[in-house]
């Protein structure tokens, strides 16, 4: 059965589960009101709960054109306990959807064959997938949801059920709860 979902902004798709999640995040990010962007669960995310891609059907499209997905994975099989968005809170899960719409406002700047390039680079280089999430994290802050990125990153180092191997890799490719704060201090006094 199909899941039950919402269309915001006209161009928005979203499942239901997640749609109060979903529309605090995009509050963030008025610039994304006319992108087309689709939220869907998919069964299982390599090595990751959430990621966002462009559309290939439509990448040749122009920049103005081309539509989104930002994949949620429908279950996380940790240690033989399955973790699902149920057992998020909220404001944890509106911090990882904020980080995935970084990564959508740093894909729009992007030509396609540039998109092309990026995303084989991040399967090959380790350099490159650090890069990004600072990127994705970065314009995160930028937008207001340093708090709520905080909140994501804190969830996943502290929680008991995630793996040790997850945690680890967490820390080797993202920015650390320090690091956000210091971000979240510069953009403060920018203002
Ligand atoms: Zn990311």
């Amino acid at each position: 059965m199909a899941p039950e979902v919402e269309i915001y902004q006209q161009n928005k798709i979203i499942p239901k589960e997640i749609s109060k999640e979903a529309k605090i995040a995009l509050s963030y990010y008025p610039e994304l009101s006319k992108i087309k962007i689709e939220f869907r669960f998919k069964e299982k995310i390599r090595k990751s709960f959430m990621q966002a891609q462009p559309k290939f059907t439509n990448l040749f499209h122009g920049k103005d054109n081309r539509s989104y997905y930002v994949f949620i994975s429908s279950k996380v099989r940790i240690e033989d306990e399955d973790f699902t968005v149920d057992d998020i809170p909220s404001d944890v899960l509106i911090g990882w959807l904020g980080h995935e719409l970084g990564h959508i406002v740093d894909y729009r700047e992007r030509s396609a064959f540039g998109l092309i390039f990026f995303g084989l680079r991040y399967v090959t280089s380790e350099n490159h997938i650090i890069n990004a999430e600072k990127m994705a994290d970065t314009y995160a802050v930028e937008h207001g949801m340093g708090d709520y990125i905080l909140k994501t990153k804190n969830f996943i180092l502290n929680h008991s059920k995630l793996s040790e191997s997850y945690k680890n890799r967490i820390k080797r490719l993202y920015l650390s709860p320090e690091e956000i704060v210091v971000l979240v201090n510069e953009f403060d006094t920018a203002k």
